[in-house]
């Protein structure tokens, strides 16, 4: 892209504009201030949105807080869940009210206690308590003042609301006649280190208003005025405008809407572009899905395949019809059913004469799928083998040779699959398990390993990812956006949904008893017990101690084994056969058997302190029993104290209440659907999917939960500009084309491709 290195040049609002300390009333010591926050230019402080409004729309009323309020309590209620009924997980509110009346109240002689009353004319008042520096916001506050108060309210039992130390803001008389006259006030983050220089609230909107009034006419538009025009969105001037000082709400609406298209909009563009430009124009191998394999095979299986298996087969087939490569993504709840469909996907390929890869996270698991494989696949005259990092090198030698001569049908390891020394046959189809993500580098190790093979020159294999961590749609969009996406959203029809509860330390006598009947009806269990302490040492010798007690104190009359992450994986190899082939009937475990271990006679399992776990975890723990067809039981143990009263909204506090919606989530619903959504609501999309590994930006307007209309708008807007423009050669795309060099001007391949 030599021809946007001009385009740099001469785009002001990039290099913008004019140096802070030249800006009227900021001086050095202000422009010193903001530089430690990140802000260089009057352009970076136009782009410093406001985090909140204050406005006398409907919603910040006192009354309809409380209303609000009232029907989280009921919505609470419903859950059917013994907590206390303060807890609420409610949102920031903003209400906005003058002081009536301050009240002070003493607890002995050491405890004392603010009360302000605020009224709003709505017909309710709130109550905004101190608990600290009483005597100094005593002779701060006085009747009459006006406040803006942002926090977390609680509803007491008196259906009243109170603030407990929330953030307030004095609103004096200039200001209160902006907001009485309707106007929107922005309110903006303001740091420890612009407080330190004097920046106020009051302060930083003055320095905004004027940066407005001399700069906004050399800020330049940087999205096309045709999709402006067609989608309706403000320009780029305008928007800016309304994000600081918003004419009404219907304008501060659109220039958010403007803001996170355009943030979502250069994010799909660089996803089409790839899957346009070098996804599109690889050449596939072409498969003739026609599989006298996959007949035989599906014919000996004591199960019929669900709709939705039916349905991926169908998809794939087409795929890999097609002459480009396939590319898709199979996502299946726990226990859906997703290595069957990947195996009859893989016999269609080697078919054709060619070998498939089978890749999983761990060793075990890599294991567990050759295990079975082979239980399939020896009845065919097929051959598979494994390739695993723990391997000896005598045996290595051995499965190097099968893999090479092409007598190895399918190949299953972990990412030893990619060992630089390795030839392959004829690598056809890469299957890849229980992976959050198959990005570039994956893709540039595969498109290695085929050119290290007898594998035509230009031809790149079929590659199938399967996730059993299932991704609300907003993310499939995002995340996993050059794939294609197969569901399957039925699970096979002879299980029994698990049922599951939270059982409190207190009844945990119960409950072993419970566990000891199961595994006297001939069933197994499983108990979980979370990795905590803080060194290897000191984790192994929890692990351990735990063990012992539950050996020898608890389920004496029985055989329990220990699986931990300081074995080798012989040695949990042997463990986990040894519980497959029931010489254990306990395993007590921590949670290296997450992911994908098959043990159909297990029927209980046990999560000790189950508040630690993360909502994916605890789900895909779960998965481990209800594997076969009869009844099975999850139990998340957790601590009594979580029964009982928290009060206010400190941290420590909000740790405990997304603990317990996690694991009401995790008793409430088996459909993983649905507690991915929630996890992602408590815990963010970089978390969810690890930050790193799932490639995602940190977006700063586009709410990944909510605003999936917005993302697919964009994704579509995307595909129509490149099937126009595909080189986004058009004048009329130049300034896509300065945008793309701007924001990726880091990523140094892409900007080749593009
Ligand atoms: P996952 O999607 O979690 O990888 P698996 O592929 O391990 O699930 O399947 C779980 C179990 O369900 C296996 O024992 C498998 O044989 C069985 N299974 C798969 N498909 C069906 C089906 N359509 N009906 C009944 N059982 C099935
Ligand atoms: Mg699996």
């Amino acid at each position: 892209m030599t021809e946007t290195k001009n385009i740099e040049d001469t785009d002001k609002s990039w290099k913008l504009i004019e140096k802070l300390q030249f800006i009227k009333g900021v001086g050095p010591k202000k422009a010193q201030a903001f530089q430690k926050e990140g802000f260089q230019t009057s352009y970076d402080l136009l782009t410093y949105f406001p985090r909140a409004y204050i406005d006398r729309s409907g919603s910040n009323s006192i009354k309809q807080a409380v209303l609000r309020l009232m029907k989280h309590k009921a919505d609470n209620a419903e859950l059917n869940f013994n907590i206390d009924d303060d807890f609420i997980f409610t949102s920031e509110t903003t209400i906005i009210g003058q002081v009536a009346a301050i009240k002070e109240n003493r607890y002995g002689a050491k405890r004392q206690m603010l009360k302000l009353i605020l009224n709003d004319g709505s017909g309710a008042s709130a109550g905004i308590i101190f608990w600290n520096r009483v005597n100094y916001f005593k002779s701060f506050f006085k009747t009459g003042m006006v406040l803006a108060v942002s926090g977390k309210p609680q509803l007491d039992n008196f259906n009243s609301i109170t603030f407990v130390h929330p953030e307030i803001e004095v609103i004096d008389e200039e200001d209160q006649n902006i907001y009485k006259s309707g106007g929107i006030l922005p309110k903006y983050k303001i740091t420890e280190n612009m407080v330190e220089a004097r920046i106020s609230l009051r302060t930083m909107r003055a320095i905004i208003s004027k940066i407005l009034q001399s700069e906004i006419k050399y800020v330049n538009e940087t999205l096309p005025t045709e999709l402006i025009k067609s989608l309706g969105l403000p320009e780029i001037k305008e928007a800016i405008s309304n994000l600081h000082f918003p004419q009404s709400h219907e304008a501060l609406r659109r220039a958010r809407f403007r803001l996170k298209f355009e943030e979502i909009f250069y994010f799909m563009l660089r996803i089409e572009l790839l899957r346009k430009k070098i996804i599109s124009r690889e050449q596939g191998i072409i498969i003739n899905p026609k599989s006298k394999y996959a007949r035989l095979l599906y014919s000996n299986l004591s199960f019929k395949l669900t709709d939705d298996q039916k349905k991926f087969l169908r998809e794939a087939a087409a795929d890999m019809q097609s002459g480009k490569p396939m590319n898709r993504l199979l996502q299946g709840d726990v226990g859906s059913g997703k290595t069957i469909a990947a195996l009859l996907t893989i016999l269609m390929v080697i078919e054709n004469g060619y070998q498939c890869c089978f890749m999983a996270p761990t060793e075990i698991l890599a294991e567990q799928h050759y295990k079975n494989i082979c239980r399939y696949i020896e009845p065919l005259g097929l051959k598979a083998v494994l390739l695993t990092g723990g391997q000896k090198n005598s045996i290595r030698k051995e499965v190097y040779k099968d893999i090479e001569d092409g007598s190895a049908n399918i190949i299953i390891g972990t990412h030893a699959l990619f060992a630089g020394a390795l030839k392959y046959f004829k690598p056809g189809l890469l299957v890849i398990d229980e992976l959050h993500r198959f990005g570039v580098e994956q893709r540039a190790e595969l498109i290695k390993l085929s050119r290290n093979s007898h594998l035509d020159e230009n031809l790149i294999p079929h590659i199938l990812v399967m996730t059993a961590t299932p991704i609300p749609r907003t993310l499939t969009m995002t995340v996993y956006g050059d794939l294609d996406v197969s569901i399957i959203k039925t699970m096979p029809k002879n299980r029994k949904p698990i049922k599951t509860k939270i059982v409190f330390d207190s009844l945990i006598d119960k409950l072993y008893d419970f566990v000891a009947s199961e595994i006297q009806n001939g069933r197994q269990a499983f108990i979980v017990y979370p990795l905590v302490e803080k060194s290897e040492k000191m984790e192994l010798k929890a692990a351990v101690e735990h063990y012992e007690y539950l050996r020898t104190d608890i389920f004496p009359q029985f055989k329990l084994g220990l699986l931990h992450g300081q074995m080798h994986s012989g040695e949990k190899e042997e463990i986990m056969s040894k519980f497959l082939n029931k010489s254990y009937d306990i395993l007590v475990a921590t949670t290296v058997i997450e992911v994908g271990i098959d043990i159909p006679n297990a029927s209980v399992i046990v999560i000790e302190d189950s508040e630690r776990f993360g909502l994916s975890q605890l789900h895909q723990l779960r998965g481990r029993v209800g594997r076969g067809n009869s009844q099975s039981y999850c139990f998340l143990v957790t601590k009594d104290k979580f029964k009982y009263n928290f009060k206010s909204g400190s941290d420590e506090n909000s740790e405990r209440n997304s603990a317990i919606i996690r694991l009401k989530t995790i008793q409430d619903t088996t459909d993983g659907f649905k507690i991915a959504e929630v996890d992602l609501k408590l815990r963010g999309p970089g978390d969810l999917l690890g930050t790193k590994q799932s490639g995602l930006p940190d977006f700063k307007y586009i709410d990944l939960i909510n605003d999936v209309g917005i993302i697919e708008e964009a994704k579509r807007q995307a595909s129509i500009i490149l099937s126009e423009d595909e080189d986004l050669r058009l004048p009329k795309h130049e300034v896509i084309r300065r945008e793309i060099y701007k924001r990726y001007r880091q990523d140094k391949t892409f900007l080749e491709i593009a």
